[in-house]
């Protein structure tokens, strides 16, 4: 305990990596300080460390004294384990964003399209004079801010949310600590992929008094009866092509319409994290039906192929090892497509 008491105020260039650009940082930490009216956004169908880092540096924000919202432009409500994270009742919904906003941060967004209908909101904050603070870490990120705080390096954008509140000077409170570790738990798949400083954070963020086993529970262990139907039909129609992926296998099923009906959007994007565990298969890929003809997928590779690569060829983008892309048609379309990216794909070693 004692230990952790003094590492309240952590040598940030230890255990970051050092890898934030020092005048990127104290340029983002001068713009949020002076700042009276900021408006934080996350990407489309946010998740907890696209949401969680916004809501966190949002509440520090309004403790500063600052008119304080909090939005996404997809779909119109979040998740409820997300909402949750919102004790200070800064989520407002996308049409409650103002045409254009004072002061724009931009969080764990790569490019402007993943805004989806706020994207707009970018250009027209800097036509008008207007800061635009990107806040993100993935290694595809545009830089299309004024400001832009982007480490790929970081294990998730609760991080370097966590660097600009203790750049501010900011007591970590509870509330907050507890949106930065959603963010921080689920970005590391809760801490397979975990350096020693991960940890270091994850034992301030516990410190500060964040229930981590309800936190888990909320996020990642947590889902209706009719989701085990649903995993059911889905998982009985996976196809293992064990000689795809440049002869390293892949796995891949598809989530219709019609079997996530009734569900959240969380119990959805679950189905990656089971598929991925097949054996016999470097990548997998979940097709999930948002649109009639419009498929959401998302790709996971264990080590090797470098996915981020094939999404981004595909229009999408993310991380080497967790990315995604939209497609337009049908599997029978989509699934050629991308059995030829993947064959074609980078290996990372
Ligand atoms: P997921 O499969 O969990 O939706 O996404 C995995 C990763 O890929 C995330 O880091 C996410 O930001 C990125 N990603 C997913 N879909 C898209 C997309 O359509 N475009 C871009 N640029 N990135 C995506
Ligand atoms: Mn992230």
């Amino acid at each position: 305990m004692i230990a952790l008491v003094s590492m309240a105020s952590p040598s940030w260039g230890a255990l970051s990596g050092g890898r934030l650009d020092p005048q990127a940082l104290l340029a983002a930490t001068m713009l949020l300080r002076d700042a009276t009216d900021v408006t934080l956004l996350a990407h489309i169908n946010p998740d907890a460390d696209a949401l969680g880092s916004a809501l966190a540096l949002g509440q520090v924000l309004r403790r500063r004294g600052a008119t304080v919202r909090v939005s996404f432009g997809w779909p119109r409500v979040a998740p409820s384990a997300l909402a949750a994270l919102d004790t200070d009742g800064l989520l407002v919904t996308a049409d409650e964003v103002p045409a254009t906003p004072a002061t724009l941060v931009v969080m764990d967004t790569g490019s402007v399209e993943r805004l989806g209908p706020l994207g707009d909101r970018v250009a027209a904050t800097i036509e008008a004079g207007g800061q635009v603070l990107v806040i993100d870490h993935h290694a595809t990120n545009t830089y299309f801010g004024t400001h832009n705080l982007v480490d790929a390096t970081a294990e998730a954008t609760a991080v370097l949310a966590l660097r600009l509140i203790d750049e501010l000077g900011e007591v970590l409170t509870e509330p907050v600590a507890r949106c930065l570790y959603a963010g921080l738990l689920t970005d590391t798949g809760a801490f397979r992929r975990a350096t020693p400083s991960t940890h270091l954070i994850a034992a301030r963020l516990v410190e500060a008094g964040v229930d981590t086993q309800a936190v888990s529970r909320e996020l990642m262990d947590s889902h209706p009866f009719g989701w085990l139907g649903m995993l059911a039909k889905v998982l009985d129609g996976a196809v293992l092509e064990p000689a795809g992926a440049r002869g390293l296998g892949w796995v891949w099923t598809t989530v219709s319409r019609e079997q996530a009906r009734g569900l959240g959007i969380e119990e959805i994007d679950s189905v990656i994290d089971l598929v991925r565990t097949t054996r016999e298969a470097e990548v997998a890929a979940v097709l999930k039906e948002i649109e009639p003809g419009e498929w959401a997928v998302s790709l996971r590779a264990v080590a090797r192929v470098d996915v981020g690569s094939v999404a981004l060829g595909l229009g999408g983008g993310g991380h080497r090892l967790a990315a995604g892309f939209t497609a337009v048609g049908e599997p029978e379309d989509i699934i050629p497509r991308l059995r030829a990216a993947l064959d074609a794909a980078p290996l990372l070693r």
